[in-house]
């Protein structure tokens, strides 16, 4: 069957349904579009941290019997509101009871498989209430298992969705249910070939949502979250920041990848190959409007926004065998790949390599960023330091590295800094600077106010 035109998916992350009066406001925003027919939802806020919290080695019995009571609490709040549906509620008792099955197994074994599939119980939930405010409200809305959809290879925590399996299956199960329905169905989870559950690394909902607006050549993907939209950098940080009406993929790219967790950097990906407008807005003020990422945008000025991205890794990597020769980058790099480290920014010197890491790279567990066998393989032909507690702070804009006195500008206001790396040059976009974690703040102020308030 073909795909209706216009469509819309939308996507609510945690803290826009957290609770039932959460769920209600949202719901309010799909039934005032008709264009959106399918609502891809997180995990209430704080429930995957639970589930994260039960799969650990560390966690005691003990706590584990209390986490589960607090995800149950959260869960049957939201049933009792909705007054009990049988149908819901019998869906809500499977999966709470699931959840300690799965604590148990764990005891055992410490599989990945179950890892996962204890990480996606939160989005089973929500999926199902959601579903059931929406018809509630007197919508015609049913929830969907997006393990039926969702292909992904077997890399559990993280594993990597195979878009032309998307494709297929979504034009087979799920695009013929929305000619009558809106379909509420799971963010951040997914499936392999065999039909185990897998999840997408933390925060993975948006990239869901994404890649099914791809799979159903949607013309848009809304994010509902807790921030009306893009600012010119985080509202918190400098007080006269202001938001941002509409932005290219290019700069949003950055901004994901920077940004103020308004979006995982994933999401544009699908969006970009299918020129597909995403719009970023707050379910809690909806008519405040928010920001659109689009293709192509009517204003690109060199000064976009100023964003931060904490919690970084420096690695700094010595050895003599660089001077003059070939071959010690690709064989360092290919240490990195094989333990999926994905490196952010590079300098180079003749003997000094300096990459950063983050833990947005790192898998659902938040585990194996930098693991004991990696240090040592690297160890092996070269020496490694490793220093963490560091921020990256970067202007987002355009044309950057070919406007004369971009850098002046930059680094008047970053003479009281010590600046640990610097890289320019690769992006038009962006320019970025490594900062000690504690002066993150100072520095994004002092910038927000040369680049935008002066
Ligand atoms: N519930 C998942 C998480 O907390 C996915 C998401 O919220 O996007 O990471
Ligand atoms: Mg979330």
């Amino acid at each position: 069957m073909s795909i209706a035109n216009g469509l819309t998916v939308a996507k609510f992350g945690g803290t826009s349904v957290a609770d039932y009066d959460a769920m209600h406001r949202c719901a309010d925003i799909i039934i005032n579009n008709p264009a959106t027919k399918v609502v891809v939802v997180s995990a209430s806020s704080g429930v995957t941290n639970k589930l994260v919290a039960l799969t650990q080695a560390t966690t005691t019995s003990e706590q584990s019997k209390l986490l589960i009571k607090q995800i149950a609490s959260i869960q049957y709040q939201i049933l009792d509101r909705l007054g009990h549906p049988s149908e819901v509620a019998a869906k809500i008792d499977a999966v709470i009871s699931h959840i300690s099955v799965l604590a148990e197994r764990l005891v055992l074994s410490r599989s990945k498989a179950v890892m996962d599939e204890m990480l996606s119980q939160g989005e089973m939930c929500s999926s199902v209430f959601f579903a059931a405010v929406l018809r509630e409200k007197g919508a015609a809305a049913a929830a969907f298992d997006v393990r039926q959809v969702m292909r992904t290879d077997s890399h559990h925590g993280r594993a990597e969705p195979q878009i032309e399996s998307i494709a297929q299956l979504a034009e087979e199960h799920l695009a013929p249910l929305l000619s009558s329905q809106v379909i509420v169905t799971q963010g951040f989870i997914g499936a392999d070939e065999e039909g185990a559950t897998t999840t997408l690394g933390r925060g993975g909902s948006d990239y869901s949502a994404a890649l099914l607006a791809e799979a159903l050549r949607a013309t848009a993907v809304e994010i509902w979250t807790d921030v009306a939209g893009i600012y010119t950098t985080d509202p918190r940080l400098a007080p006269n920041a202001k938001p941002i009406a509409e932005i290219s993929f290019n700069e949003a790219a950055e901004m994901a990848t920077f940004g103020a967790k308004v979006l995982h950097p994933a999401t544009i990906l699908p969006a970009v190959r299918q020129k597909i407008q995403v719009f970023v807005g707050s379910s809690w003020t909806p008519e405040q409007g928010g920001t659109w990422i689009r293709h192509q945008v009517s204003d690109e000025p060199v000064y976009r926004a100023v964003a931060v991205r904490r919690d970084q890794t420096l690695l700094n990597l010595h050895s003599l065998q660089m001077l003059h020769a070939q071959g010690f980058l690709a064989q360092t790099f290919a240490t990195l790949a094989k333990h999926k480290i994905s490196v952010d920014l590079i300098t180079t010197s003749e003997v000094n390599v300096a990459l950063t890491l983050d833990k947005t790279g790192s898998d659902s567990s938040g585990h194996g960023l930098l693991s004991e066998s990696l240090l040592q393989e690297l160890s092996q032909h070269c020496r490694v330091r490793v220093e963490d507690g560091l921020a990256l702070v970067a202007v987002i804009g355009n044309r950057i590295a070919s406007t004369a006195g971009v850098c002046r500008r930059v680094f008047e206001v970053l003479e009281p800094h010590n600046v640990r790396m610097i890289c320019q040059g690769a992006s038009p976009h962006n320019l970025c600077v490594l900062v000690e974690e504690a002066q993150a703040a100072d520095v994004i102020r002092a910038l927000h106010e040369n680049l935008f308030e002066s």
